[in-house]
């Protein structure tokens, strides 16, 4: 599935779906794929992202609801097989500009091994 979305996804996470660049990838199914940040910004982060091209959270449909929550269950099975689910984690989506997405393909950045403040910057 969803072969024709991969094989036009113009983003770098296009390319490493691809194969084309190389990544340390921690989860593959059919939705989707983890990886480890390539600028990690805790002693643990590791990206979740759909297989499908969804530029952003706000651009996914109501039909993708179900992918939306497979993206959330795969962060946290990520969590408890990596070992930091007990210890706790954060999960964060930065959704356009304001919030300073840079790579225009949803990703779920799970972060963990260092405690995080709030409010976020
Ligand atoms: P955002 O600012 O939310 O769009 O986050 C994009 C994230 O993608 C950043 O944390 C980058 O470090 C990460 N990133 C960019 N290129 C790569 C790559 N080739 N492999 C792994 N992570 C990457």
């Amino acid at each position: 599935m969803d072969q024709n979305d991969i094989a036009s996804n113009p983003t770098i996470f296009g390319k490493i779906l691809r194969g084309e660049i190389p990544a340390d990838i921690v989860h593959e199914d059919i939705h989707c794929l983890a990886f480890r940040d390539i600028n990690p910004q805790a002693p643990q982060h590791i990206l979740v992202i759909p297989k499908r091209l969804i530029p952003k959270l706000s651009d996914a449909s109501e039909e993708q609801r179900t992918l939306l929550g497979h993206l959330l269950y795969v962060a946290s099975e990520i969590a408890r097989k990596e070992g930091f689910a007990e210890e706790g984690f954060r999960v964060v989506i930065n959704n356009g500009e304001n919030a300073g997405q840079e790579v225009p393909h949803l990703h779920l950045h799970v972060l963990a091994g260092r405690a995080f403040s709030w409010p976020p910057g």
